[in-house]
């Protein structure tokens, strides 16, 4: 695929950086090691050129599984619950680590559906990424799906990184995926699938390409990624979704130069 250009996203003080189970981990559900090292390494050098970044990571069922032996397939929603709480440390275990490599003080924030629906909550929510980000800490968000009574139904975690940038009010809300971005027919089964670089208004034209392309070991899905881009959109935030398995991609994103679909605010 030629690289697209955009305009520069250079001028995004505060983005929120949203990255899926598939990009965090191998097929097995461990912890993808190299792919999260990279991602640190890119996320802190990103935060030294100036950006406010909050990471909304997935992967604790999965990394959770994984540390259990245990295979993720056909579960209950209590043993995926108790697979978060094992995973969750995992996974900030490692976060933890590698950020402190780069001198960053990481802040676990696990959120559920009423903190984003209760002002009172919602405003301590607020009040405390902006402490942290304010102190330099890169706030990590998942939502708590060990207690979380919607049962891991938020929305997935690409619903949970729309909450996330306009409650925050980012400038620009990041999607890693494990695909490109948006096509026009499923690329895994249709290889002439025709990318979409752009999209100016989320219609239900737009809507109805987004049938079936979901990953397999995340939650998400276009669909769900679509109507994050919806969501934010209507507070004229900025969402882009590119694929995560080359962590650099960042990079690429603020120069204005990456492959990808930019969501234009509405
Ligand atoms: N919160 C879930 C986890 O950390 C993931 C949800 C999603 O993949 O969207 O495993």
């Amino acid at each position: 695929m030629t690289k697209t250009h955009h305009s520069s996203f250079e001028s995004a003080k505060r983005v929120v950086i949203k990255v899926g189970t598939s990009t965090l981990t191998h097929k097995t559900g461990m912890i993808n090691i190299r792919k999260i090292e990279r991602l640190v390494k890119v996320i802190a050098d990103v935060a030294n050129s100036g950006k406010e970044i909050i990471l909304v990571s997935s992967g604790a069922v999965s990394a959770g599984f994984a540390k259990l032996g245990e295979s993720g397939q056909d579960r209950s929603l209590e043993e995926k619950q108790a697979a978060a709480a094992v995973g969750q440390c995992e996974l900030m275990n490692m976060y933890d680590r590698l950020f402190s490599e780069y001198g960053y003080t990481i802040a676990q924030i696990l959120i559920t559906k009423d903190v984003i629906d209760l002002p009172i909550r919602r405003n301590n929510a607020v009040n405390t990424f902006n402490a942290l980000i304010g102190r330099g800490c890169i706030p990590i968000v998942n939502e708590n799906d060990s207690i979380s009574f919607e049962g891991l139904k938020f929305g997935g975690n690409d619903t949970l990184s729309a909450y996330v940038a306009m409650i925050t009010k980012a400038d620009l809300l990041i999607n890693m995926s494990d695909i490109d971005g948006l096509f026009d027919s499923d690329p895994r089964k249709n290889p002439n699938a025709k990318f979409i670089s752009e999209v100016d208004r989320i219609d239900d034209s737009v809507k109805a390409l987004a049938g079936g392309a979901g990953t397999v070991r995340g939650t998400g899905g276009m669909v769900a990624k679509l109507e994050a881009a919806e969501m934010v959109g209507q507070e004229h935030i900025t969402m882009i979704i590119v694929n995560g398995e080359r962590p650099d991609i960042l990079y690429d994103i603020f120069d204005g130069s990456f492959v990808g679909t930019v969501f234009k605010p509405q």
